[in-house]
This record gives C-alpha cells, sequence and structure tokens, in this order.
C-alpha cells in the first residue's frame, strides 16, 4: 500500500505514488504541466527493476525524443544506485519499431539488414516514379505525395485500406495506385522509410500470431511518456502489445497535445478508458515547476480552448514576478532586449544553462544569433541547424560567394547543379579536373569547357547560360544592395520556383528563412561585408563546455524545463502562425494556443513575452498586431512594459520621437564606392579578371582568365585525347586548342585534357 512506500519514493506525493506502485493493470496518468508525470514514470521504472517485477529486457518504455530516453535511463540507474544493464527496449517509438524490425524484416519481405532511406532518397524515387506514370510532376510533386504516403502510414494504412478520398487526394484517384508501387520499389531496394518502421511491425503484429505473443509474453510492462502525442499507428501498435498482459500505464496531458500536423490524435487519450476498461486513472494537480503568476497566466490562456478536459493546477512554490510582456519596436530591438536581460541575469548569478529563449518558427532564432554573437554569448540551437548553416541559406549565400568572389570553388561547386540543372558528377569531375590542370578557380574553368567539345552540347549551353548570369549578377552587384541583388539572384536561378514547386510545409519554412535572410542583409551596405558578418558568424561554432543559452522551437522543448524563458514574437501571423489563421479552424487555433501553454510552462521563475510593433519584409515595414494570446493571458498576473510611449497601440505610437520606419524604404541609396568585400580584392590580386564589364566582353575569350598555355604542345604537335582519340594540333589560341582528330574530325579541346603523343 502507498503508505509502506520506501524511503526512495518518499520524494512523490501521494498519487505520483500510487501511479508508481500499481503496477498491474492499466493505469492512465493525465495530469497537467510539470505535475511530475515524467518523474513519476521514471520512478515507476527504476521500481520495477528493482523490485523485480521484470528485467529491465522486459519493460517496453516509450518516450517522445531520444534525448529524453537517454535521461531516463540516467536518472533510473541514480534511484536504484546502480547503472542499469540493457534496457532495449527504452526508446522512441521509431527506434523501437527499428530494433524490433530487424528481427523480422522477413515477414514484410525484407532482410534484415534492410536500409532507413532518408526524406531526400524518398522524393527521388517517387520523382522517377511520378515521371513513368507519366505524370505532370508540377502538378502532382513528389512531396505532395510523399506528404501523403506519411500521413497514411501513420494512420495505418497499406495501400489496400485506403479509401476513395484517400486514393482521390493525389493525382485523381492515382494515390492508392502510386502508394503500392512505392511500397513494392521499397521492397526490391531492401529499404524502408521512416513511417514503414512502424507501419511494419504494425503489420507483423497483426498476422503473426507467434510474433505477437513472443512480445505480449516478453513485455511484461508497458509504459508511455506523452501519450497524447501518439498517432493512430503507434497506438494500434501499443494496444495489441499490451492486450495480453494489460499492464499498461500512459501519461500525457491533453493541453499538450501539439503534434496533429504529424498526424498525432489527442483522442487516444481520450479513450483509453474504454480501450482498456477499469484502468485506474491518476490525477496530478500540484505542480512543482512554476511559480503561482506562472502557472496561472498559462492556466487561464489554456482555458480559452473549448476541446479540452479542464483541470486544476496549484503550487506550493513561493510567489514569484509576474509575467513580463515586452512591446518593442522592431526584431533587431527584440533582440537586444533579451541579449540584455540574459546578461543581466548572468550578472546575478543566473547560469546560462537555465535559460531557453523558444521560437514558434525556425527563422526566428537568426536575430538572436546575429545578436548574441555580437556581444559573446554563448548560445546552442537544439533540434534545428542554426541559421546560417541551414541548406537553403547556405545556397543562397553560395551564390552570392561566386558573385562577390569567382574563384570560390567551394561556393560554385555547391551551387552550379542547384536547382537541378542537368549538369552531374561527370561535368563537375570535368570542370575540376580542367580547373587543376590550369590552376584556374572552377567558375573559370567552367567557362572554358562552354566553349569546348569536351561536355556534350547541351551540358555546354546549361554552363554558359548559368555563367552569363553570373556576370548580370556580378555586374547587378553594382547598382542593387545586396538584399535586391539576392532577390533577383534567387529569382533568375529558377531557385525561388524550385520551392515553389514544393508544396510542403518544410519548404514553406525554407522560403520564410531566405525572406529572414533578406531581412538581415537589409543593414549592411556591400555584399563584401555582408558576407564577411556570415564568415564571422559561422566562425563562432566552437563546441566548448562554457554554458550556454538554448535557442529552439516551442515544438522541441516540450517535457523541457528552464529557470528563465523568452518567448520572441508573440504577433499575430507569427504566433499564431500565419499558416494557423489561414487555415481559419478553430481546432488549428486551438492547437496554437496549446502550443503557447506548453510555451508558458516550460518556465520555473521568469517567463518573459516579447512583441514587436514592426517586422520588415523584404524591405518594406509592416505593422504588426500584438498576439490575442497576449490579450487572453489573466491581467492580474501580467506585468505589461512597452519602450513606446503611451498606452496607445505600437504602431500609433509617437511617430515624431522614433526615427520613421519607412526611412529606408524611401531614402535613395548612398553613393557606393569602388571598395568592395575581401573576396574582390583577392580576385584582382591573382590576376583573375573580375571587372563586370570587361569580363562580359570577354564571355567567350579563354584568354582573359590567364590560363598558361602548355610549352609541350604546338600547331602540327600529334595529341592524344581520351573521347575524341589521336589527332593533330590545327591552331591554338591560350589553352584552347583545335585538334584535327582522326575518327571525330575538328573540335575545339583544352589543353589540360590532351597528352603529347609522340
Ligand atoms: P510536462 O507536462 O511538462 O512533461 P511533467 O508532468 O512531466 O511535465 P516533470 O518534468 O516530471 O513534470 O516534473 C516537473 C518538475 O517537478 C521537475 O523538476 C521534477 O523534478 C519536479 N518534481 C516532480 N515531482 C516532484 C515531487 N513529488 N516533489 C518535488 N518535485 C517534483
Ligand atoms: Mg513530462
Amino acid at each position: 500500500a502507498p503508505t509502506q512506500a520506501p524511503e526512495w519514493l518518499a520524494r512523490l506525493n501521494e498519487p505520483q505514488r500510487e501511479a508508481v506502485l500499481t503496477t498491474e493493470g492499466p493505469v492512465l496518468m493525465l495530469a497537467g504541466a510539470g505535475t511530475g508525470k515524467t518523474a513519476a514514470l521514471t520512478h515507476r521504472l527504476a521500481h520495477l527493476i528493482r523490485e523485480r517485477l521484470a528485467w529491465p529486457s522486459e519493460i517496453l518504455c516509450v518516450t517522445f525524443t531520444n534525448k529524453a530516453a537517454r535521461e531516463m535511463r540516467h536518472r533510473v540507474g541514480d534511484l536504484i544506485g546502480d547503472a542499469v544493464e540493457g534496457m532495449p527496449w527504452l526508446g522512441t517509438f521509431h527506434s523501437i519499431c527499428a530494433k524490433m524490425l530487424r528481427r523480422h524484416a522477413e515477414l514484410v519481405g525484407l532482410q534484415s539488414n534492410y536500409t532507413i532511406i532518408d526524406t531526400d532518397d524518398q522524393l527521388r524515387l517517387l520523382k522517377t516514379m511520378i515521371r513513368e506514370a507519366n505524370l505532370d510532376e508540377k502538378r502532382w510533386p513528389p512531396r505532395q505525395l510523399a506528404g501523403l504516403i506519411d500521413s497514411w502510414k501513420n494512420r495505418g494504412l497499406l495501400p489496400g485500406d485506403l479509401t476513395a478520398v484517400d486514393n482521390e487526394a493525389y493525382a485523381n484517384g492515382k494515390g492508392q495506385q502510386m502508394y503500392a508501387a512505392y511500397q513494392e520499389r521499397l521492397k526490391a531496394l531492401n529499404a524502408c522509410d521512416f513511417g514503414d518502421l512502424l507501419l511494419h511491425m504494425l503489420t507483423i503484429l497483426k498476422t503473426d500470431r507467434e510474433v505477437l505473443q513472443q512480445y505480449q509474453r516478453r513485455f511484461k510492462y508497458v509504459m508511455v511518456d506523452e501519450y497524447q502525442d501518439t498517432n493512430a499507428v503507434q497506438y494500434l501498435w501499443l494496444r495489441l502489445l499490451a492486450q495480453e498482459r494489460k499492464n499498461i500505464c500512459v501519461v500525457g496531458d491533453d493541453d499538450q497535445s501539439i503534434y496533429s500536423w504529424r498526424g498525432a490524435e489527442v483522442a487516444n487519450i481520450l479513450r483509453f478508458e474504454k480501450d482498456f476498461p477499469g484502468a485506474k486513472v491518476v490525477r496530478l494537480e500540484q505542480n512543482y515547476r512554476s511559480t503561482p503568476q506562472i502557472l496561472a497566466a498559462a492556466s487561464g490562456l489554456i482555458a480559452g480552448n473549448s476541446q479540452r478536459l479542464g483541470k486544476t493546477l496549484w503550487t506550493e512554490l513561493p510567489a514569484g514576478q509576474k509575467l513580463r510582456v515586452l512591446g518593442v519596436w522592431d526584431a533587431p530591438e527584440e533582440a537586444r532586449r533579451v541579449g540584455e536581460e540574459i546578461e543581466r541575469l548572468e550578472r546575478e548569478g543566473a547560469p546560462l544553462e537555465q535559460v531557453a529563449i523558444l521560437v514558434r518558427a525556425q527563422y526566428q532564432t537568426r536575430e538572436f544569433e546575429d545578436r548574441f554573437i555580437q556581444i559573446g554569448l554563448n548560445y546552442r540551437i537544439i533540434g534545428g541547424f542554426r541559421f546560417y548553416e541551414r541548406a537553403e541559406i547556405r545556397d543562397a549565400l553560395a551564390y552570392l560567394r561566386v558573385i562577390a568572389q569567382p574563384a570560390d570553388d567551394l561556393a560554385f561547386e555547391r551551387i552550379y547543379n542547384q536547382p537541378k540543372r542537368g549538369l552531374g558528377a561527370k561535368a563537375l569531375e570535368n570542370m575540376y579536373r580542367h580547373a587543376r590542370a590550369q590552376g584556374l578557380p572552377l567558375a573559370a574553368a567552367a567557362l572554358e569547357l562552354a566553349d569546348s567539345d569536351e561536355l556534350p552540347a547541351r551540358a555546354r549551353n546549361t554552363i554558359a547560360a548559368l555563367m552569363g548570369d553570373f556576370l548580370r549578377w556580378r555586374e547587378a552587384s553594382d547598382s542593387l544592395s545586396p538584399a535586391e541583388l539576392m532577390r533577383l539572384v534567387l529569382e533568375e536561378s529558377g531557385y525561388d520556383a524550385m520551392l515553389k514547386a514544393d508544396r510542403s510545409a518544410e519548404s514553406a519554412g525554407r522560403a520564410d528563412n531566405l525572406v529572414e535572410l533578406a531581412r538581415a542583409m537589409e543593414d549592411y551596405e556591400t555584399l563584401g561585408d555582408f558576407l564577411e558578418h556570415v564568415s564571422l558568424v559561422m566562425d563562432n561554432d566552437a563546441a566548448s563546455d562554457e554554458e550556454k543559452v538554448t535557442i529552439m522551437t516551442m515544438h522541441a522543448a516540450k517535457g523541457l524545463e528552464f529557470d528563465n524563458v523568452f518567448l520572441p514574437g508573440w504577433e499575430e501571423g507569427v504566433f499564431p502562425s500565419q499558416r494557423s489563421l489561414d487555415e481559419g479552424g478553430l481546432a488549428s487555433l486551438e492547437e496554437e494556443r496549446r502550443l503557447a501553454y506548453v510555451a508558458i510552462t516550460r518556465a520555473r521563475r521568469r517567463c518573459t513575452i516579447l512583441h514587436a510593433a514592426n517586422r520588415r519584409i523584404y524591405g518594406q515595414w509592416t505593422s504588426s498586431i500584438p498576439s490575442r494570446f497576449i490579450e487572453e493571458l489573466p491581467e492580474e498576473h501580467v506585468e505589461a512594459e512597452t519602450t513606446l510611449s503611451g498606452g496607445k497601440s505600437l504602431w500609433q505610437a509617437n511617430w515624431s520621437e522614433q526615427e520613421d520606419p519607412f526611412a529606408h524604404v524611401a531614402s535613395t541609396r548612398p553613393e557606393r564606392s569602388g571598395t568592395r568585400g575581401p573576396g574582390w580584392q583577392r580576385a584582382l590580386a591573382t590576376g583573375y579578371e573580375t571587372k563586370p564589364a570587361r569580363v562580359k566582353e570577354n564571355t567567350r575569350s579563354a584568354a582573359s582568365f590567364a590560363a598558361k598555355p602548355r610549352s609541350d604542345i604546338a600547331i602540327g604537335a600529334r595529341v592524344f585525347h581520351e573521347k575524341f582519340g589521336y589527332g593533330e594540333v590545327v591552331a591554338q589560341e591560350g589553352n584552347k586548342l583545335e585538334i584535327s582528330f582522326e575518327k571525330s574530325g575538328i573540335k575545339k579541346v583544352i589543353d589540360s585534357f590532351v597528352t603529347a603523343a609522340d
């Protein structure tokens, strides 16, 4: 009985202990944020092992992230005073299923050494299949199909299970056919995608009695954290495994269901008592994490949702400060304020590890990263790349680097075929070979190859067009601001079109990141200045043991806690997100509100919400409206402060005292002097001709690149060429040769591709 609890459980409160000690039969722990659900689950795991109710290998315990699994493993070890050997079935749904599937792969037509393909591979495969099916891939993009297939898998549907509606969702009724063909193709490759890990295991448990019984017998206890975010396939898989013994304990909070966009169904937690009749329901109401103010503010906010069970939360923690809502002028000021606040906390002795900035969208991290680097504040980005390391940002920067510094081979290599231009590995190999032989930059080598027969005509034309673009952009860089130049390049290179063709949520995020990049560039006069700034930012990577501030999305912060939490960008269209507003449904707005609840309840001591009065998008200022969630916070627990005057709406605030936000747009750019970034100087110093006008004239002339002609080959020499065979040199211009080949007639080739035959 709970009253005779061992001492090591004394720290837990009564209902927590009850959840720990009720080991037999179904248990549902349904409770609000910070009430010790995860703590109770961890103790329960330790208890089972300690009391030898089961071996570690006989317990199935599902966490939401790998990190949470590691932490739990650690804590259990601490609790029972011993490192726990082997808890093979403690992990995320995916990691557990991957392990199981290795053992039974043959039951779904795979070998045990199957590969798990990533999104890139998946898209490439689907693209081929879409072409083979003679579908218009612009109209029916691979990403759309990938998204549909994922959602079907999340729902536990095999191709044969699709409804007519599902089937109609792609290419006028070809959904099922494409899905089936894709599954067949994966099988032939001995591969599966992420969604298959669960779906295959579900299929196996459903169709193979013996395997099912083996696992039902093995797992004496099943436990799941964050149960409110399980999707259908996970739910079905769990139900099968737990059906026999019914020793299943799930914990969750319906108010924290924030992954419906990934197929999570909050209904799973609500129907647990139906699935497992007689389930013991444990409610935890005491919050151990947050001050009364934070708790009351979060509770007041979430009360605005209609679709919830509703629950009471209380805390014995001493009163703290009210939630702070800070109104600032614009995003840079937002980052500056947060930076100042953190520095102040640091001076007061607060550990940086206990400070987090939680954003709604990935792109929001950029302003903070820039600022923190400037003031030398260590930070880490969790669950995503640092802003300037994201693929689309690196792509855009690579274009700009080639413009600023044509000898930047790494940059050129990154984008010569991005977006896809049909230039393959062979073209790159040829460019490299020539570049090395001649000591030329890759771009210059490409330009020369474009004027020779070394490459097939199609590749030559493509390269010539690309190099022509670069020359034009280089010229344009004289008259355009860096941000304007970037807009031009992204449009003319086809990069924008590539993102647009791809209708996934992910690609929308990428487009947002590029808008954010343009915003960052507005602050720089020349391209060189901006690129220098970026290289400094990128250099700040030094991994160290020093304490760091954490920057991450609200989604990724689920289950975590920090003393000090900053929540920037609480404006309509940022949070709640524009997408949720466009969708317009109550459900999507309520999910945003749950996200706000998750975000606020991460805070232990202080929570600061920020909103800016103005945001700049492509050089255009727009006024923003504070998030409706701010208004919904109970007034008595909030302390509002603006850096603008009066109690008026921020946008109406005293214009005369503020810098005119349109000034940037309206004013003509100051004449820029001829000075450029270091790239140009280096290029000029190495004698590489870069003056736009001249280069343009010389597009077709290799001589302008100062390549040295070979001294060992002259007119009349007999030479050998890999592709064209033997021939005689009939003309020589710089390092370009015209050769009369014995088999293929007169060709223009480049001297680094021939050897003297005599
Ligand atoms: P979330 O819903 O955010 O996942 P949770 O319900 O899982 O929250 P925990 O993370 O387990 O809550 O606990 C919140 C904090 O309260 C932790 O710091 C934990 O150590 C502490 N805590 C949990 N139970 C107790 C207790 N009985 N006494 C004191 N502190 C506790
Ligand atoms: Mg938790």
